[in-house]
């Protein structure tokens, strides 16, 4: 495979972005592409099925 064909669009033209992680950065850029890459499509992948908010939650 090319360098061109792992960075390119998808055939169709649209790019396909995972994100790999939903923590505090997976989310955190997740949002900020779905802002400046409008037109790409964003998949965010988590080995846990909800969130846990962990700031401050050991106190
Ligand atoms: C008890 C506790 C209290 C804390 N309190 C504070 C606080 O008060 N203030 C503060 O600033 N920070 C606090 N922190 C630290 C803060 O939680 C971390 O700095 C922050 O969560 C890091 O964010 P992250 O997105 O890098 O990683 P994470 O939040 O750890 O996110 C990583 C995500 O990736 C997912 N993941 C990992 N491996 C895989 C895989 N192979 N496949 C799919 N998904 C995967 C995990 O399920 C997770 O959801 C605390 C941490 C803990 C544990």
């Amino acid at each position: 495979m090319s360098a061109d064909r792992k960075v390119g669009p998808h055939h169709d033209g649209q790019h396909r972005i995972v994100v790999l992680g939903a923590g505090y950065a997976g989310l955190a850029a997740a949002r900020r592409l779905a802002r400046t890459a409008r037109d790409a499509h964003i998949t965010v992948v988590d080995a846990r099925a909800s969130f846990i908010e962990r700031v401050r939650l050991h106190q």
